[in-house]
Parts: C-alpha cells; sequence; structure tokens
C-alpha cells in the first residue's frame, strides 16, 4: 500500500526505527485541520511491513473522523509498533518510541490500543510531554473504558428515541456480545435504566463476572444464538467485522449500537443492514467516550468535564439520524460528511491570519 500512489490523503506517515532495542513503528497522521493528530499506539505482531501499514493508514484515517464527529479540537493520527509486545516490549523500547513522537513537536499526540496500556504510556511520558491515557496518579484519565461505556450508552439512548420515540431503555431488550473493560460498564448502563440484557462472550472470566455482578443478565453461548434471538437492539463490544454477509443476513434487532471498532466487514454491509430495516449507528460516533476522556487530559484532566462532553453524543446521533432520515442516506453516510464538513470548515479557519 502506498501514500503516494494510492494517494490515501495522509499529510505525515513517519518510518521509526531504533536496532537497539528492536523499535520498529509508524507514525501517522491523517490530518492536523483540526489540531494536533490525537490516536492511540497499537503494538502487534503483523505478518509484514505491508499489512503493518495498511492497518496503520486506515486506522489514522478513522481518528480523524472520529475527533472531527466529537467535536474535539484535534486532528487524526495513529501508530503502530510491529512486533510481538510479549516478546520485544521493554522500557526502553517504549522511551525510544517516546522520543521519536517527541520529535514530531506535537503534531502526534499518542495514546492506548491494542497491546498498550496506560502503564506503557507512563513510560511514554518520561520522554515526551505528547502522550495520553496515563495512569491516574501521573496526571492522565486512567482507563478509558469507563466514557466509552458512556458514551455508547447516550448514542444508543438517541437510536432509542429514534425507533421508538422515548430515549428509555426501560423493557428493551439489548444483546451485548463482548463482556470486556467496555461491555461491563455498559451493562451496568443498561441494566440500570431498566433494559433486559443478554449477553455472550468466549472468556469464561466474563462469564463468571456477568453472573457474579448482574444475575439478572441472560446468558447465552455464542453470538449467532445472541443475534438470532429477538432482540431490540445488538451492541457489539468484541472485535471489529462484526456485521458481516454471514450476521446481517441472520440479525434479529432493530438497532445497531456498540463499542467496537470498524464494526462493517466492508462498506457495502451497511446497505444490506438498511435493506433489512435495522438502523445501524456508526461506530465510531459511539464509541469516541475514550478519546475524549484521554484528550481531557491535554488541559488537565476533569472527569466531570470529559463526562459532560461525551453525553452530547446523544445529541450529535440524534442529529446524524435525522439528517441521513431527511437526506435520504445511510447514517455511515451522513456520519462521514459531518465529520469531513468540520474539518473543512472549522480546519480553514486557521487560514485567517492572526
Ligand atoms: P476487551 O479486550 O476488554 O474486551 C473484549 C471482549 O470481547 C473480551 O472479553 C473478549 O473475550 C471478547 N471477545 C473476543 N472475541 C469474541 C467473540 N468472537 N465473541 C464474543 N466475545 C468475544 O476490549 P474493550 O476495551 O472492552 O473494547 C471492546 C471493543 O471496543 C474493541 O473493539 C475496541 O477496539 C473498542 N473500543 C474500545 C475503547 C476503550 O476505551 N476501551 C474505545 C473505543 C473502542
Amino acid at each position: 500500500m502506498g501514500v503516494f500512489t494510492e494517494d490515501t490523503g495522509h499529510e505525515q506517515v513517519v518510518f521509526c526505527q531504533d536496532k537497539a532495542t528492536g523499535l520498529r513503528a509508524i507514525i501517522g497522521i491523517y490530518s492536523t485541520a483540526l489540531g494536533p493528530a490525537l490516536g492511540g499506539t497499537r503494538f502487534y505482531p503483523y505478518a509484514t511491513e505491508d499489512e503493518a501499514t495498511h492497518d496503520l493508514l486506515e486506522l489514522s484515517r478513522g481518528m480523524a473522523y472520529k475527533n472531527s464527529l466529537a467535536g474535539l479540537d484535534l486532528g487524526g493520527g495513529k501508530a503502530v509498533i510491529w512486533g510481538d509486545p510479549d516478546q520485544i516490549k521493554t522500557e526502553a523500547l517504549l522511551r525510544a518510541y517516546g522520543r521519536f513522537v517527541h520529535s514530531l513537536g506535537g503534531r502526534y499526540i499518542t495514546a492506548c490500543d491494542v497491546g498498550t496500556f496506560v502503564a506503557d504510556m507512563d513510560i511514554i511520558a518520561r520522554e515526551t510531554t505528547w502522550v495520553t491515557g496515563r495512569s491516574e496518579q501521573h496526571g492522565g484519565a486512567g482507563d478509558s473504558s469507563v466514557l466509552t461505556a458512556y458514551g455508547v450508552f447516550q448514542g444508543m439512548r438517541a437510536a432509542t428515541e429514534h425507533a421508538w420515540g422515548t430515549p428509555s431503555l426501560k423493557g428493551r431488550r439489548v444483546g451485548v456480545a463482548g463482556i470486556g473493560k467496555v461491555g461491563r460498564h455498559l451493562v451496568k448502563h443498561l441494566v440500570d435504566d431498566g433494559a433486559s440484557v443478554v449477553a455472550t462472550d468466549i472468556s469464561e472470566k466474563a462469564m463468571e463476572w456477568t453472573r457474579t455482578h448482574h444475575p439478572e443478565v441472560e446468558w447465552v453461548d455464542d453470538t449467532t444464538k445472541l443475534i438470532t434471538s429477538e432482540l431490540d437492539i445488538y451492541a457489539p463490544c468484541a472485535l471489529g467485522g462484526a456485521l458481516n454477509d454471514e450476521t446481517v443476513p441472520v440479525l434479529n434487532a432493530k438497532v445497531v449500537a456498540g463499542a467496537a471498532n470498524n464494526q462493517l466487514a466492508h462498506p457495502g454491509i451497511g446497505k444490506v443492514l438498511a435493506d433489512r430495516g435495522i438502523m445501524y449507528v456508526p461506530d465510531y460516533l459511539v464509541n469516541a467516550g475514550g478519546v475524549i476522556q484521554v484528550a481531557d487530559e491535554i488541559d488537565g484532566f476533569n472527569f466531570e468535564r470529559a463526562k459532560l462532553r461525551v453525553s452530547k453524543i446523544y445529541d450529535t446521533t440524534r442529529e446524524l439520524l435525522a439528517k441521513a432520515d431527511g437526506e435520504g442516506i445511510l447514517p455511515a453516510l451522513a456520519a462521514d460528511r459531518m465529520a469531513e464538513r468540520r474539518m473543512a470548515e472549522v480546519g480553514r479557519l486557521r487560514s485567517i491570519r492572526v
């Protein structure tokens, strides 16, 4: 995949290498139209450099759209470290990476992603100030899944209002696939609001946690059983690609709103959902709570301020669903257009000399 030959639209892509520690990282800045490019660092054992680059380019572009739609004064970027974190992650490697992040002078701000954790951000922060997702002891926002789940819940409330006339989840049957960090917080919001929750996960531990903390939640063995049972809302909270050619034809829900990134296995699947009368609320809109949480660190973290901002996901989702209906377009396209418009309109203001 070539940045120039395929015209991916990225502003900057930086390859970073430190042979002594084994660091091989790529930092991708898709857009700084709205501010510094914020996005996490994925530490993953990609099979090839091409695969790592492809993932980087997709992820960094996605962050620009997510941050724009979330109303943040931040552009979009992402980084990947190529390698198995269990084998090569060391203090020295993370600090070497921190120095490369610092060398970009704040054009890119990093955070956690798959394979990187709060403790890693604390280490990276010893070499650069351009890092979020640090621990609370180090002035950070801590675990971002708290507000990610809260944002998903807010998006779900707006979709419920759009579909059934009231934002209350009371009496709605909601299927949650993936009872991990986000899924656990989400289940609590749903139960507290009076929803009837059915859940699944491949992990025994997740099942035990659910049985202990939420005995009222119905448990099913696998995702196929979950999505073929009668649901009002389906919340994919595990891995990407949950909505695909196998699952969508048998999905028995009116609304999809969940935390997982990249839920649509391919762009055409949005139309298949719409043809089946299923309202899909774009993942990057409803799961922005985590990035809003860590973005708040930049000005000194304040949980209540971040939560207030995440609660706006309710308003944005309402606006987006109304716009999609009004223009006769899919919510995913409406989301892309809203994000692009803000990048163009607000981004242009920086050309006014002050
Ligand atoms: P997690 O790893 O804590 O939880 C994921 C859960 O999904 C695990 O319990 C795992 O066992 C389960 N799972 C994996 N494969 C499954 C399958 N085939 N069927 C059922 N369950 C399965 O991750 P998380 O932090 O809770 O994130 C969940 C999703 O939300 C991910 O896609 C993540 O990218 C996305 N997301 C997370 C955040 C955040 O702040 N944590 C922010 C934005 C988006």
